[in-house]
């Protein structure tokens, strides 16, 4: 899960990152109310920021210094509602604004083909950090971090001195290195990016922006990160899934996939994509992955997940039988279009295989639902669900 900027900074402060004040407001008033506030608490200006999940927003023009409560007040108005990126501006920060003497460049991410950390830094931040990379390599030090130790001071040292800061200004940014290592260690992150890291005109080190990822495998070790989600931006077709326990990932096509487990599903995906290019060019849906319990129950909350999503025009129905047999699947299915009744109103094609598959089939088969064919194969399944979508579309 990626954070917003506001949400990376409330991290910083907490684990000792210097940072500056900052308020979220999702009005031009509150943006006025949150200036006031700053501007009377000592700051000569204030910088109102959209915060959006996508970066480059300085140069979007969802960044902007504002020097009374009235100009910030017109800031917000035009940065709210703003498109960057794709993504809509519905709350901006209004943070003190910093007088900046230099920006530097930090991020420690998991370099997962090396199997340890790694951390990032320049003397040259504030530009697209892509960019240097590409331009000017050797401005941009990366150097290991070895999960067992981290970033500790003589790590920080190291990483400091590979970005060319010189005696003065280095020793002032280690320790901040130091406190950005445990954010991304005691919060589980992927990804913790300070972009610019400034120096002050004072010749204090701050954090002026900040961009965390975390790692959703620790989730159940942080509930506090549940506040974190974005619940406006959540597909709620997934946010469903989640809560009753289902892989379920939302795409972009037509047709839509039932499987038990991943390995099976993604590859039906590919098959689906695959057969429906002699189908008007439909392609799968969404991502299902049911496990190993295809219990009627299990199967109607994945069903009524698919059909509740209107781009669906057709399902494909793809089990293997394992340890859960196909006559269980078939239950499952004929029960899970009787808990539905009416709310299941697209084709469904069932491909069977695996443990008691001829018993599974002849279920379906003496059931006999109008929505539901049978097919033989994974590829015939698909070419039929495709074929069922295209004609529905
Ligand atoms: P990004 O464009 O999405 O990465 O947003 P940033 O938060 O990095 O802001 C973009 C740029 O705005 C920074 O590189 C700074 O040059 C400038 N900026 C941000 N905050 C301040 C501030 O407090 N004072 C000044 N003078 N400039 C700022
Ligand atoms: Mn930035």
């Amino acid at each position: 899960m990626d954070l917003f900027e506001y949400q990376a900074r409330d991290l910083f402060a907490a684990h000792g990152v210097p940072v500056l004040d900052g308020i979220v407001a999702t009005t031009p008033a509150q943006a006025r109310t949150a200036a006031e506030q700053l501007l009377g608490s000592g700051s000569a200006v204030v910088v109102v920021k959209a915060q959006v999940k996508a970066g480059g927003r300085g140069k979007a023009g969802g960044v902007k210094l504002a020097r009374s409560a009235d100009e910030a007040e017109q800031v917000a108005e035009q940065i709210l509602g703003m498109d960057i990126k794709g993504h809509t501006v519905h709350r901006v920060m209004v943070a003190a604004g910093a007088s900046i003497a230099s920006e530097y460049y930090f991020s420690v991410l998991l370099d997962r083909s090396e199997r340890r950390y790694l951390a990032m830094c320049s003397v040259e931040g504030g530009m697209e950090i892509e960019q240097l990379a590409v331009e000017r390599p050797d401005a941009l030090a990366r150097v290991a971090v070895d999960p067992r130790v981290g970033i500790d001071a003589a790590k920080a040292a190291e990483i400091v001195a590979a970005a060319g800061f010189d005696d003065e200004v280095g020793p002032l940014v280690a320790p901040v290195l130091e406190r950005l290592w445990e954010v991304y260690r005691d919060e589980d992150a992927t990804l913790v990016e300070v972009n610019p890291l400034v120096r002050t005109a004072d010749g204090s080190i701050v954090a002026l922006d900040g961009k965390v990822s975390l790692d959703a495998n620790a989730d159940f070790r942080h509930p506090a990160h549940a506040e974190l989600e974005d619940k406006d931006a959540a597909d709620p077709l997934e946010a469903k899934a989640k809560a009753k326990g289902l892989n379920y990932v939302k795409l972009d096509g037509e047709v839509g996939i039932i499987g038990n487990g991943a390995g099976l599903v993604m590859s039906t995906l590919d098959v689906v994509a695959y057969a429906g290019e002699a189908h008007g060019g439909v392609k799968p849906a969404n991502f299902l992955d049911i496990g190993g319990g295809a219990s009627a129950e299990v199967m109607a909350n994945g069903l009524d997940i698919i059909l509740g999503d209107p781009q669906v025009k057709a399902v494909f129905v793809n089990v293997f039988g394992g340890i859960t047999a196909c006559d269980a699947v078939a239950d499952g299915i004929v029960a899970a279009l009787k808990i539905l009744g009416d709310e299941a109103s697209k084709p469904l094609v069932v491909r069977l295989d695996g443990n008691n598959v001829d018993e599974g089939r002849r279920i379906l088969r003496e059931a006999a639902h109008p929505l539901v064919t049978l097919a033989d194969t994974m590829d015939g399944g698909a070419d039929k669900a495709a074929e069922l979508a295209h004609a529905a579309a």
